[in-house]
């Protein structure tokens, strides 16, 4: 079925078409793919990999394109080209956050790629909250909305304790063992989470720090590093060149913010923009209220990682109140006034090295993250950022010479 600019997902397509979905956080995103999946989606998150991905999305897409599209699109390509899927029984789905970004042209991009292929009655999903697209097919109701909420939290979570036993565990692996085997066992339990009471949620967040706690490590420092920069290539493995296993096994502990971070700044973009933008109050006070609830849930996150013995994050109003010391929250292209306050937030933390991941050609993250490094030395001399640019042609051996001497730095300062 084809409106007139766009083929749509039907709900008859729902009951046998597979969705195939690009990965970009591999724990999150295997909760993600189960809460669908609870919901009758038959979802699969890609988890192709390799210089291929860039070459065949190079294939389909002008080199002008954002480093992300191109990796979707390979990812995406490759996996249609592959004989894997039957292609008229495959939709594909693009997360988008609906902004002026570049970033809300990659759909009609995955569009063109297919058209290209000669595969333009493939029907391409936007997932989002502001209506750009809708297909009758793929309607997101309330309760699978919560659980996603709860699959990114306990992303979250995991992810924290991870990057916080990982570097210093006694016997390699075990901290990843464990964090399989609870996204596996989470992914089963987030179905209905919301019959059950919420305590149960916050039962297993309790259970997952522990669970960590057990875990035997050595007593070393290791400088901390953290890593921040547009979403894509700061959490995706592929766009990032594997860049938090490079750290660690170079000697860092990473630490990396939230995804849930990104979406409160999506949701606290939409408070702001009735001052800023002139839109509507209503939408202003709709999303205060669910940043509030958001941000509680975030805040027990925290909770649950103080009472475990761990680092807890800042809450996020704090991050909020740290952008405003230097750039203003109308600043809201990509990850806008975000990168800012997370690199001054790690700083604030004790955590003074930070890689700032950034796409090559990616404006506005150089705007916000390359372009602040300056006024970020100025008031925290003491900070050590890297920018690093990703992109097909970019040189890894180049990158990770860039990180080794960050490090060094790092080492010889005695930073810890
Ligand atoms: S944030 Fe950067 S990489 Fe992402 S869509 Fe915008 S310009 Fe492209």
């Amino acid at each position: 079925m084809q409106n007139k600019n766009y083929v749509l997902f039907t709900k008859e397509m729902k009951k046998d078409y597979t969705i195939l979905v690009p990965n970009m956080l591999p724990m999150h995103f295997k909760l993600i793919e189960s809460v669908f999946r609870l919901h009758g989606f038959n979802f699969k998150v890609l988890e192709t990999s390799g210089k291929k991905i860039a070459d065949t999305g190079l294939r389909y897409t002008h080199n002008d394109a954002c480093y992300p599209a191109v990796l979707v699109i390979g990812q995406f390509m490759d996996a249609l080209l592959s004989g894997e899927y039957d292609t008229h029984k495959t939709a594909l789905l693009m997360f988008q956050t609906g902004g002026g970004c570049r970033a809300s042209n990659y759909v009609s991009l995955i569009r063109k790629a297919l058209g290209r292929a000669g595969m333009e009655y493939v029907p391409v999903i936007s997932f989002n909250f502001t209506g750009v697209e809708k297909h009758p097919g793929f309607r997101l109701t309330l309760p699978l909305m919560l659980e996603l909420v709860y699959a990114v939290a306990y992303g979250d979570l995991l992810m924290n304790v991870l990057n916080q036993v990982r570097p210093y565990e006694k016997n390699p692996g075990e901290a990843e063992k464990k964090a399989l085997e609870w996204t596996r066992r989470l992914a089963k339990e987030l179905k209905g989470v919301k019959k059950k009471s919420y305590s149960s949620v916050k039962r297993n967040y309790d259970a997952i720090v522990k669970d960590f706690a057990t875990i035997e490590r050595t007593d070393e420092k290791k400088p901390r590093v953290g890593i921040v920069g547009e979403i894509f290539v700061k959490y995706s493995p592929l766009g990032n060149n594997d860049l938090e296993r490079f750290l660690i096994r170079e000697g860092a502990e990473t630490v990396v913010p939230g995804l849930i971070d990104f979406c409160l700044y999506c949701i606290y973009n939409g408070i702001i923009d009735y001052k800023f933008y002139g839109r509507k109050r209503a939408k202003s006070y709709l999303s205060r209220f669910l940043y509030r609830f958001v941000c509680k849930k975030r805040d027990d996150i925290s909770r649950a990682l103080e009472k475990g013995g761990f680092r807890p994050q800042a809450s996020f109003d704090s991050v909020v109140g740290s952008a405003g010391k230097l750039i203003s929250h109308a600043v809201k292209m990509g990850e806008g006034w975000l990168l800012t306050a997370e690199m001054l937030e790690l700083a604030e933390g004790g955590c003074s090295n930070i890689v700032c991941t950034q796409p090559f050609g990616c404006l506005p993250n150089h705007i916000c993250g390359k372009g602040m490094m300056k006024p970020i030395r100025d008031i925290r001399p003491d900070v050590n950022i890297v920018a690093i640019d990703y992109d097909p042609g970019a040189s890894r051996v180049n990158q990770e010479n860039r990180l080794k001497l960050m490090l060094s730095n790092a080492k010889t300062a005695g930073e810890k």
